[in-house]
């Protein structure tokens, strides 16, 4: 029996458009892309542009803004590497927020380490930050503003438009991972300084993503070697993969995300007599759920569903640890409403009849272990 894979803000399934555009780009147009004597190299100039293309449209950003990566959290490193590199001289404190990717937390835990002040901003209960709180915890050393477009979590939508006017007014390079947003939710660059984004969230390929970089925004490189990516990113271009994510951004859709939010809903309503939401009910990504399951331990739950449904406890980096979640932390509950939080996310591949059966084994299993 299929087992129905409900953890879609983990990863998703390469979709098989994707596959099939990136087939070619293995066996035949193998090519080193910056090998432009000949025409294996020739060649893949322009899918890389087409691609840069398809994921600047998304983002209403130009192809040139677009620079490959090998994922989001490599992206965040080295926006956030980059800019404090660039501009250490100016300042030494950053506003991030409680709520972040660990490839946002431990790059500024580390920065902290390095003599770099941090202010980390904490949501309301419901998992949304407020700008007016970014706003003033700037000072006149701070040099970049980092806050998530989508927590990947509990699926909240941050006011990332309000914060970047906000530092822009204030002159601040501002970053947003947007590794969760993209693709879900209408996005635009505008005030927006720096962009993470990454493939294998939008049914691309894993080990692939970009930094969106605004043209005249300068930041370092954190690796060094040959002339790619204007020298901010050096490496050979993953070419399957660059064309995969490209294939990717153009099949993402708002009009499915609509289908998608439908089923996620029409799964609460049913699930919520048993349950406590955890994020805000209507600003939050289609697919997430993230819910609070009293007196029942997440990891006996995922345990006891796990041979018909794949659903998670939190972020794929915490799932193997057995400290609480940070985000479920930061919205101000204590570590038993943590340890007792489920975390569904539905996808372009959830189907109704899905929907039902995630219905017909949680309930059950939620009964058994509340009466053990
Ligand atoms: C998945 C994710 C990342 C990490 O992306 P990778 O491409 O897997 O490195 C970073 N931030 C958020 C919000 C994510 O959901």
């Amino acid at each position: 029996m299929k087992i129905i894979y409900c953890d879609n803000n983990s990863t998703t399934q390469v979709d098989k458009k994707v596959l099939n555009e990136m087939l070619p780009y293995f066996c035949e147009k193998f090519g080193n892309a910056s090998s432009i004597d000949h025409v294996y190299g020739n060649e893949l100039l322009p899918e890389i542009k087409k691609a840069r293309e398809s994921i600047a449209k998304v983002i209403n950003c130009d192809f040139d803004e677009i620079i490959f990566t090998s994922g989001a959290t490599e992206s965040n490193n080295l926006a956030i590497m980059g800019t404090v590199e660039q501009l250490k001289e100016k300042g030494n404190h950053i506003v991030t927020s409680s709520i972040e990717h660990k490839s946002i937390l431990n790059v500024c835990q580390e920065l902290e380490k390095r003599g770099f002040q941090v202010t980390y901003v904490s949501p309301d209960k419901s998992g949304v930050l407020k700008s007016e709180d970014i706003k003033s915890a700037i000072t006149d050393q701070t040099i970049l503003i980092s806050i998530m477009g989508a927590n990947n979590e509990i699926g909240t939508i941050q006011p990332i438009k309000e914060i970047g006017i906000i530092a822009k007014e204030k002159g601040i390079v501002f970053h947003t991972d947007s590794a969760q947003a993209f693709g879900k939710i209408s996005l635009d660059v505008n005030n927006i300084d720096l962009m993470s984004i990454s493939s294998h969230k939008v049914y691309g390929p894993k080990g692939i993503g970009a930094l969106f970089i605004r043209r005249g925004v300068k930041i370092k490189p954190i690796i060094f070697g040959g002339g790619q990516e204007g020298k901010i990113r050096p490496g050979t271009y993953n070419v399957p993969s660059i064309v995969g994510f490209g294939k990717a951004s153009e099949l993402v859709s708002l009009k499915n995300q609509e289908l998608i939010k439908n089923l996620t809903m029409n799964l609460y309503d049913r699930l919520s007599e048993h349950v406590q939401l955890n994020g805000d009910l209507n600003n939050r990504i289609p697919g997430n759920l993230n819910l609070f399951v009293e007196d029942v331990d997440s990891k006996a739950l995922i345990n006891e569903v796990k041979t018909s449904l794949a659903i998670s406890a939190g972020s794929a980096c915490n799932s193997d640890e057995v400290t609480p979640s940070h985000v479920i932390l930061a919205l101000g509950y204590d570590d038993n409403r943590a340890y007792s939080s489920i975390r569904i996310g539905l996808g372009r591949f959830t189907t109704e009849e899905e929907i039902n059966k995630v219905v017909n084994v949680l309930i059950p299993a939620i009964k058994k272990l509340r009466n053990l």
